[in-house]
């Protein structure tokens, strides 16, 4: 009963009757030689097996789970993503999903794993939150290897000669220059004391400690190494990608990648293995695709085109999940993923609670690691309809997309039936479908209702279309994503990224790569404190960082940071191992 148990303690009794890997790689379709086991109850997938064999095979539904702009403890769309997938199983369909590997940074810190909840989870909840199959510690190691490149190298080309540097090492001096680094290293955790930062103390001429110089800390999920793992079509596109990092800029401006420091081969050989997406189950037996990470606010946070692929060709209806709002998430999904992916989705679910939709009605905002305010435990049809206003711009945005959206209610056992109503009531005004869902408490048959809606918008034709093509400028294209998407008046930039926008605008390659936003997931603006539809704004442009690799630009918006902080009462307080058995409680 997940009104009485926590989600690990839920995750531990079903772990206990599990399917082994090989039922559920037959589950999914895999021949023996397409599965890679990795102990009983987890296993990759050679994909490009899968790929090759199914290559003429049509693939099935593809339906992406996105959200209205949520509170700070998410609102439910892995859970309500894994609760379609098992309501999808429920009314006999063959079904599979992808999601992406939960990050050590939440899951230590505010949301917990990325597991689900409730009745509504993916198992085994430990290995998955816990590291998992290594691919983020791979992406780690990838990254972090760039920047030893880098720093080294600043190292050598100042304590060198022209001559002696090229006897040494083989390159001509490539001339760096400190001030202009674009990279920085990366950590899965939360750390704000890592977010600015002084590398190589006493590293000064003639010594051999290093180039002393100003560095920075991402955490991993939004390194350039994660969005190349999303969007990767095989691994020649992903070593080709790799190469075209950039991690700085020479004195006299020209872009220094990481095949000029010729490090891009072994960050490749680092993600072989990550290449394969990983396979695990939800608490009803269905399979469960896993690859790339989330964060869609400072990261793309998209689950991989590698594993929608293999779902689309092995089941029928394929779930995969695009992080936070459609505002954010699913304007990448839309605008990133399905252009370089080629693949267009037959609908998108909008997850929508009770709770959030309060809280921008005009609730006090819920603080992480605090108890709820207790007007949530309340009813108040009055604040769910205000709130109304952010799920109906969210529906607007996902039909600008030309396609049909579901609104999924992920109901919380506290909801009222009027609270409720008022939504379904503003949702059918506006000529959507909506389904109550009740997963987390009943898991797959609390999720009839909501499945049979999502079967039937995916037999609506859809008419997809981009928000913009790439020859728009790049300044119009924010403009219009701000605008269209966001709901501000338009866009003011400081001047070093109008700088930087005037100078890839220049660039003919450059120019004509995709956008991919930086902004909080906590409103719709670029102010994380403004819910609702906040009206008569503009989005800041701070600074634009290149992606030449995964093939985008970074506008940051606001004053987010590449590095989230830890909370005053973080998640991993609660967490132990019982060392009689081993086993580790207190993940959610
Ligand atoms: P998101 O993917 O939107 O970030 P999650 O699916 O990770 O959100 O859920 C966030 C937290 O909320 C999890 O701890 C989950 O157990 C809890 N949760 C989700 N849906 C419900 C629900 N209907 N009732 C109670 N708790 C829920």
């Amino acid at each position: 009963d997940p009104t009485k148990h926590a989600d690990w303690e839920i995750a531990e009794d079903a772990e206990k009757k599990m399917l082994t890997i090989y039922k559920i790689g037959e589950k999914l379709g895999l021949t023996e030689e397409e599965l890679l086991p990795q102990g009983h109850y987890i296993g990759k997938i050679d994909f490009m097996k899968v790929l090759d064999r199914l290559k003429d095979k049509p693939n099935g539904k593809y339906i992406d789970v996105t959200a209205i702009t949520p509170t700070p403890l998410g609102e439910g769309k892995s859970t309500s993503a894994i609760g379609l997938v098992q309501g999808l199983g429920k009314i006999g369909k063959r079904v599979a999903a992808a999601i992406r590997q939960p990050s050590g940074g939440p899951t230590m810190n505010i949301k917990g794993s990325a597991a689900g909840g409730g009745l509504a989870q993916c198992i085994p909840l430990t290995p998955f939150s816990l590291g998992f199959t290594g691919d983020i510690n791979a992406i780690m190691n990838a990254h972090n290897l760039a920047m030893v490149a880098l720093t080294s190298r600043l190292q050598h080309e100042r304590n060198y000669n022209d001559e002696q540097l090229e006897r040494l090492s083989g390159m001509k001096r490539i001339d760096i220059d400190p001030t202009n680094i674009e990279m920085g290293w990366v950590m899965d955790f939360c750390c704000q004391a890592l977010r600015n930062i002084i590398i190589g103390i006493d590293g000064v001429n003639g010594k051999f400690d290093g180039f002393m110089m100003k560095s920075k800390f991402g955490i991993a999920v939004s390194s350039e190494v994660m969005a190349i793992l999303s969007l990767a079509k095989d691994l020649k596109d992903l070593r080709e990608r790799m190469g075209k990092i950039v991690v700085a800029y020479t004195k006299k401006g020209a872009p220094v990648t990481t095949e000029d420091l010729k490090v891009a081969g072994a960050m490749t050989a680092w993600m072989v293995d990550a290449m394969k997406p990983s396979l695990m189950q939800t608490l009803e037996g269905q399979p469960v695709i896993v690859h790339a990470a989330p964060f869609a606010n400072i990261a793309i946070g998209q689950s991989s085109i590698i594993a929608d692929k293999v779902g689309l060709k092995l089941a029928d209806y394929h779930v995969t999940e695009s992080g936070f709002g459609a505002g954010i998430g699913f304007e990448k999904f839309w605008n990133l993923k399905c252009r370089y992916s080629g693949l267009t989705p037959d609908c998108a679910v909008i997850v929508a609670t009770i709770r959030a939709l309060k809280c921008h009605g005009g609730a006090p905002v819920p603080v992480p690691g605090k108890p709820m305010p207790e007007a949530y435990g309340i009813e108040n049809v009055e604040w769910v309809e205000k709130g109304c206003v952010n799920l109906i711009h969210h529906i607007r945005n996902v039909r600008k997309a030309g396609i049909s959206p579901v609104v999924c209610i992920n109901v919380f056992y506290t909801d009222t039936d009027a609270e409720i109503a008022k939504v379904c009531e503003l949702v059918d005004a506006e000529g959507a479908r909506v389904a109550v869902s009740r997963h987390w408490e009943k898991g797959g048959d609390g999720a009839i209702e909501f499945a049979r809606a999502v079967v039937d918008a995916c037999e609506e034709k859809t008419q997809f279309k981009f928000l913009y093509m790439l020859d728009m400028p790049l300044k119009q294209r924010i403009e219009l994503i701000a605008k269209e998407v966001y709901g501000a008046d338009g866009v003011d930039y400081s001047p070093v990224a109008d700088r930087k926008l005037a100078e890839l605008q220049a660039d003919p390659e450059v120019s004509k790569m995709g956008v991919c936003m930086v902004k909080t997931h906590l409103s719709l603006s670029d102010n994380a404190a403004l819910k609702g539809v906040p009206k008569n704004w503009r989005l800041t442009i701070r600074e634009v960082l290149t992606y030449r690799g995964a093939g985008f630009i970074v506008p940051v918006a606001g004053d987010i940071s590449l590095m989230p902080g830890t909370c005053s009462n973080p998640a991993f307080k609660r967490i132990d191992v019982d060392v009689e058995t081993g086993k580790v409680q207190g993940i959610f």
